[in-house]
């Protein structure tokens, strides 16, 4: 499985590969419910030296050895600071939320998007249908101090036919075979895996799109790089859906690619070529996000 697995990342980028060994920095945001900018200083201040990212004023960078240490600081104890992946940070602030919107995050827990989302929304829906993880969201969301959010236990795939076309927002963060955290042996990747995800992705992404207001937008995403978990729902979406219509996005980093339009005898349409996946690189893990427009 190793040797399918490795072949399949080099078809894809070869670069994905020294960037999944390579784990030199991760990275936290403000909560904004709880400080702003001065919690910074108070970690300055507890010894350490976080960088400031340069497309986001409250998101920074910490060295790796800093990553337990931190989580004894009275700054991150007192939940003024959300520990992050930059991936998930910048997609999350692709989706142009703004303070009229409802937003529907479809697959939820732990919940660092929702919180993202809840510092600019009305409000936010937050769906996770695994109690265990459910449980664990809603207290996050309670200790983080936001207070805008709903929270339901349930399967994602049937939300549209209980609430129909009424959000302004969706994000799906689509359970996925999670390639970019395979960072040493492979024991849990198989294709069977990747395929079975793929079925699950494609129904969560029609009952997202399904949620959706028209004119209003989207984005699907996964931390894998498998076409079959990426460009291939996105193609099966197109193909359904008129209204579906990819949007180009301008991202402020180099570490990106493009979508592919072929895999094995597939070909996808042209318009998943404005699909984006994020190169794993420092603080940045592999990720994999389209945004999406529902035309009225
Ligand atoms: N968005 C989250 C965040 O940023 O904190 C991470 C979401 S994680 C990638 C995917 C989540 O989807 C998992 O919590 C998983 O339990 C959930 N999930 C699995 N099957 C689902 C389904 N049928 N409907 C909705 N969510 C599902």
């Amino acid at each position: 499985m190793q040797d399918v697995f490795f072949e399949r990342i080099k078809k894809i980028n070869p670069k994905i590969l020294d960037g999944l060994k390579e784990k030199k920095e991760f990275s936290f945001r403000i909560n904004k419910h709880k400080a702003d900018l001065e919690a910074v200083e108070a970690l300055r201040e507890e010894g350490f030296s976080p960088k400031s990212v340069d497309w986001n004023k409250y998101a920074y960078t910490l060295p790796i050895e800093d990553r337990k240490k931190i989580t004894k600081s009275s700054t991150y104890t007192q939940n003024k600071i959300y520990i992050q992946n930059l991936s998930s940070i910048i997609a999350a602030n692709m989706l142009d939320v703004n303070e009229n919107d409802w937003v529907l995050d479809l697959a939820a827990a732990p919940g660092g998007k929702s919180l993202i989302f809840s510092e600019k929304a009305r409000i936010v829906s937050a769906v996770e249908p695994d109690k265990k993880r459910f449980f664990r969201m809603k207290r996050n969301f309670k200790e983080h101090g936001a207070k805008n959010i709903q929270t339901y236990n349930k399967d994602g795939r049937f939300v549209y036919k209980a609430t129909g076309p009424i959000f302004d927002k969706v994000f799906l963060d689509a359970p996925c075979s999670s390639e970019a955290h395979i960072d040493g042996e492979i024991t849990w990747w198989n294709l069977k895996r990747v395929k079975r995800f793929s079925k699950l992705q494609k129904e969560l992404i029609i009952s997202a799109f399904e949620c959706l207001k028209p004119g209003g937008e989207m984005i699907y995403a996964t931390c894998t790089f498998s076409p079959e978990e990426n460009e291939e729902v996105i193609d099966l979406l197109l193909n359904k859906y008129d209204e579906a219509k990819v949007i180009e996005v301008d991202l402020p980093i180099d570490n990106i690619q493009s979508g592919i339009t072929k895999w094995e005898d597939k070909k996808y349409s042209d318009e998943v070529k404005k699909c984006i996946r994020i190169l794993p690189e420092s603080a940045y893990s592999g990720f994999f996000f389209a945004k999406i427009k529902k035309n009225p």
